[in-house]
């Protein structure tokens, strides 16, 4: 069947704001919400269709790929990570937009705050936790985006019985108390009236089995505790505290139930040449007088490699060189920094007598006379400029 367009799914023109995107798929989320509409099928794929847009019309970057290429442009792995188009379950929906129903005070809150969120999830026991590690980068790589192999102990899926946490198949019952669904139902009252909602069955979290004897290797649990190689791919431009998250990449739930989410905080290593600065670098330049004064070129280390500048006779302490595209990129992929080069005439601490001797000569002469004219700005006011 061919996918609806995003645009029309929401009931938004194409020019709508994020706004008007926003409050188009909370009118359509809680008109198809499963909770108002139990066991309706075709409440639910709208529901489901509705997500999907919203996933892709919120999001800024993935925006601009499906007007320019459609559905083919924000399809699978074009997505960039993370789950795109018709793979999303319920579960899914539910965690990235759940907080959609929780802001502008609507007269759901309450009510879709409570347990009615598990109607439509897969029948399965408790979620993993999140699982949260430090991954220390340099500049380098920050400035590239590496893929990183990292060890992590953490709650994976038991091999032996698959997650169930059953000795074998003969060990495994359908649950009394819901039948094997994995839900009961309950009715609640609200000020809306009284609303039927389905909620994991308290006897088999939800698994819709209970087990009779227990898997050997991991006594029931479905999962085993162990150290696991993951592959992290870092994208270029992070920075110093920023977090990343891989969904279902945490600790593996209890009895099969779904996995929680790798959080993954991101640190900086210190580099020996280049200060960060947002997405600009700064590079601390020593020039001796002479070099300042007659003019030079000096070689000076970028984040992919040295380059030659060319110093000018005359140049003052404090100058600021630039150059264009040589900082890092930002993370949203839009636009590149620049590295500053920052420029420190040296003052020597020791002197021997000849070069006394020498500077006591030049003290006196008109040139060495500090004259600054208009064209010597000030600190604050070179700032000003590049940071304009
Ligand atoms: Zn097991
Ligand atoms: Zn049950």
């Amino acid at each position: 069947m061919a996918k609806r367009d995003y645009y029309e799914v929401l009931g938004v023109s194409k020019s709508a704001s994020a706004q008007e995107i926003k409050k188009a798929y909370r009118k359509l989320a809680i008109k198809y919400h499963p909770d108002k509409n139990p066991d309706d099928k075709t409440a639910e794929e709208k529901f489901k269709e509705a997500a999907e847009a919203y996933e892709i019309l919120s999001d800024e970057q993935k925006r601009a790929r499906y007007d320019r290429y459609g559905h083919a442009g924000v399809s699978g792995n074009a997505g960039g990570g993370g789950f795109s188009g018709s793979g999303m379950t319920m579960e899914d929906i539910f965690r990235q937009f759940g907080d959609i129903f929780g802001d502008g005070g609507s007269p759901f809150d309450s009510f879709f705050g409570g347990a009615g969120r598990g109607q439509g999830a897969r029948p399965r026991g408790q979620r993993g936790s999140n699982l949260r590690i430090k991954v220390a980068l340099s500049l380098e790589e920050i400035a590239k985006g590496v893929t990183k192999k990292i060890k992590v102990k953490k709650h994976i899926t038991c091999d032996t019985c698959g997650g169930n946490g059953a000795k074998d198949a003969s060990s495994v019952t359908t649950c009394k108390t819901c039948g094997g669904s994995g839900f009961v139902r309950q009715v609640k009252n609200t000020f809306l009236g009284q609303m039927q909602t389905t909620v994991s069955c308290p006897t088999c979290n939800g698994s819709g089995q209970q087990v009779t004897a227990s898997c050997s290797k991991c006594k029931g649990d479905g999962r085993v505790y162990q150290e696991e190689t993951i592959e992290l791919e870092i994208p270029a431009g992070v920075e110093e505290g920023m977090q990343l998250s891989l969904r279902g990449k945490g600790n593996a739930g209890m009895k099969g139930g779904p996995a929680g989410d790798l959080l993954i905080n991101i640190e900086e290593k210190p580099h020996e040449f280049l200060q960060r600065d947002g997405m600009n670098l700064i590079h601390e330049l020593y020039l001796n007088f002479a070099d300042a004064a007659l003019g030079t070129s000096v070689e000076v280390p970028t984040i992919d490699g040295r380059v030659k500048i060319k110093i000018p006779s005359g140049t003052q302490s404090g100058k600021i060189f630039r150059l264009k595209g040589k900082g890092l990129p930002s993370v949203q992929a839009y636009g590149q920094g620049d590295q500053l080069i920052h420029v420190n005439v040296w003052t020597p601490k020791k002197l021997n007598d000849k070069e006394k001797a020498l500077l006591e000569q030049m003290r006196q002469m008109p040139n060495f006379q500090p004259n600054p004219g208009k064209s010597d700005k000030g600190f604050f006011e070179k700032m000003r400029d590049y940071f304009k």
